[in-house]
């Protein structure tokens, strides 16, 4: 077993492998960018090391940098945790070059489950079948059309380099072929540097069912459960569960087998998730991520395996030590995950809410599990992404972890920014949820969250009614000096970045912010720091209140920043590529 393990990540994710190896007495190095200085994952772990830089280009996507840190800190081998570098094969490279081991699959199988057209080949070649698609790059809308009408429409297009929900045209007819290739081509070559897009059928009303598996390199591959993650918006996660809810037996083992066939045919090592898309009980492969997934703590609570500890065990090269049977066996009760994402949901728009977490109280009791990134004071930037922590619950069945989850979700307080948290209990306590009769997109087209007011929690405050942040001081006693913790009453002089309709960022109501903006004075201003990639309109055009004058790229997210009022565009000043702060003026409107 290793030494010491560097994660090469931050966050939740960063904090859940550090507990592990804690258990398993291995040492644990951090690392950061300077705004993480101080962050959980840094506080938790034995040793940490600066990368510098503040973006995630600047410091988590900076291989001398932590390359270095391994050196420095004698690292035996390299956690990635999930984003960043967990599925970046010259990197796992990288750190085999430097000496350590890299906690994943070998590069080659990286690579081939790297892109959505390669992967798509292998799952073919084990003998399962992805959505009807085409597996070679489009040339030609024409092909788009040709497609359409062999397959019927809706068609997706979809980078094959693409990820995280990104990347993907849904075209309703012919019409549309053209425009929708070539934004979509424009789009993977921004996002992902490659312009490469294939077309695939948009199947209708499908769910997100995707199966976890483990490989050794003594010839063992395992399924060890399917996770149901179709509660999504933007093509994004937001709440998973294990089992699927009214899925046959015969299917899962089926997609089990259809899983390890995947990870055998390409000499796969670790652990993965193959992702299907599955519809009128039958299902599709979608793609395979060759890394731990945000999701993974359903699948622990239901068989009671700690996969973090089982992929350090494989990545040393000790076999897994179950058989499929007695991981069979081990599947117990239902869990269910909520993301905490600081995005507020009002309307069903989900806008990115950075800020400080002036405080962060996280539920607790039977069955209940928390992993977060941060803690009370913490702060959530805009640079990464915005998962604060997940809330996971296990139940002796699928209604008992439904009812646990609302309870703990009413118990959990977090102020100081927006959170999923009134998204999650509306679709948990909706009929459609109960009955399972979900899909990917339900959502976006069934889900009513035009009540759900923005502002954080407020439930559960301190004693005296005040919300308190946590204040770190020297104090002197009988001459000896302390650093010594104290909890304040917060006097709110952070303003939370309120990610309103693109009105100038009004100053933090008191505790409750439902209700329409009044029409603001015709200064249209952003809410939080981004850069411009589309702009919508041209000086002299005549616009509505809350017409779309340009989109604001923040937080991994396109915003939409609207008129606050009626009237002309008097002044224009931005273009598409200009980086903007909070507060920074788009429009004047007269
Ligand atoms: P990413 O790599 O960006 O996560 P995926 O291919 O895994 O992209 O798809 C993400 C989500 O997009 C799926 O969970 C599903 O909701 C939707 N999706 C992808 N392909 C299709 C399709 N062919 N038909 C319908 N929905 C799709």
């Amino acid at each position: 077993m290793f030494d010491k393990v560097l994660i090469a990540n931050r966050g939740e994710i960063a904090v859940r492998v550090i507990r592990t190896c804690r258990e398993l007495g291995i040492a644990t190095v951090a690392v950061y960018s300077e705004l993480d200085r101080d962050a959980l994952h840094v506080r938790l772990a034995d040793e940490a090391y600066a990368l510098g830089g503040q973006t995630a280009a600047e410091s988590y996507l900076n291989t001398p940098a932590i390359l270095e840190a391994i050196q420095k800190s004698g690292a035996d081998a390299v956690h990635p945790g999930y984003g960043f570098f967990s599925e970046n094969a010259d990197f796992a490279r990288a750190v085999a070059g430097a000496g350590a081991t890299f906690i994943g699959p070998p590069p080659d199988a990286i690579e081939v489950m790297g892109d959505k057209i390669s992967s798509r080949l292998a799952a073919e070649k084990a003998g399962v079948a992805g959505v009807p698609g085409r597996s070679e790059p489009l040339e030609d809308p024409a092909e788009v059309i040709a497609f359409g009408e062999e397959h019927g429409w809706p068609v997706a297009i979809k980078a094959a380099f693409g990820g995280g929900g990104r990347g993907m045209k849904v075209v309703a007819s012919a019409a549309e072929a053209a425009e929708a290739m070539d934004s979509a081509q424009r789009e993977a070559t921004a996002y992902f540097g490659r312009p490469e897009v294939y077309p695939e059928k948009y199947l209708s009303w499908p769910r997100h069912i995707e199966m976890q598996v483990f490989a050794d390199r003594h010839g063992n591959a395992l399924w060890i459960g399917e996770r149901d993650c179709s509660y999504q918006r933007r093509h994004q996660k937001l709440i998973e569960e294990s089992p699927a809810a009214d899925f046959p037996d015969e299917i899962r083992r089926a997609m089990g087998e259809a899983s390890v066939a995947i990870c055998r045919a390409c000499d796969y090592e670790g652990a993965g998730t193959v992702e299907f898309l599955y519809e009128e009980g039958r299902f599709y492969f979608l793609e395979m991520n060759t890394r731990l997934q945000v999701e993974h703590p359903v699948t622990e609570l239901v068989t009671g395996l700690d996969l973090v500890a089982l992929q350090l065990r494989v990545a040393a090269g000790e076999p897994i030590g179950l058989t499929q049977e007695e991981v069979v066996a081990r599947r117990n009760g239902h869990a269910i995950e909520c993301r905490l994402n600081a995005e507020d949901p009002a309307g069903g728009r989900f806008l990115p809410s950075p800020g400080r977490i002036s405080l962060f109280r996280p539920p607790d009791g039977f069955g209940t599990r928390t992993d977060a990134g941060y803690e009370s004071g913490d702060t959530v930037s805009q640079f990464y992404d915005n998962l604060v922590a997940k809330v996971i619950v296990w139940g002796e069945d699928r209604e008992t972890a439904r009812r646990r989850m609302l309870r703990a979700l009413a118990e959990t307080v977090v102020d100081g920014v927006a959170t999923t948290i009134p998204a999650h209990k509306a679709i948990l306590a909706h009929d459609d949820f109960v009955a399972a009769a979900h899909s990917t997109r339900w959502v976006e087209e069934r889900l009513d969250l035009s009540g759900v007011s923005a502002p954080a929690s407020s439930a559960g405050r301190p004693p005296d009614g005040e919300p308190r942040v946590l204040r770190e001081v020297d104090a002197e006693v009988d001459g000896r000096r302390y650093r010594v913790k104290l909890w304040v009453p917060d006097l709110g002089e952070q303003p939370a970045a309120s990610a309103g309709n693109g009105t100038r960022a009004p100053a933090r109501p008191k505790r409750s912010a439902s209700g329409p903006l009044a029409a603001g004075d015709g200064t249209v201003t952003v809410p939080m720091q981004g850069t411009i990639v589309k702009v919508m309109v041209a000086q002299g055009d005549l616009v509505e209140a809350g017409q779309t004058i340009c989109v604001l790229e923040a937080m991994k997210m396109e915003n939409p920043i609207n008129a606050d009022r009626a009237g002309r565009v008097a002044e224009l000043r931005v273009k598409p590529g200009d980086a903007l702060g909070a507060g920074d003026v788009v429009a004047v409107l007269e």
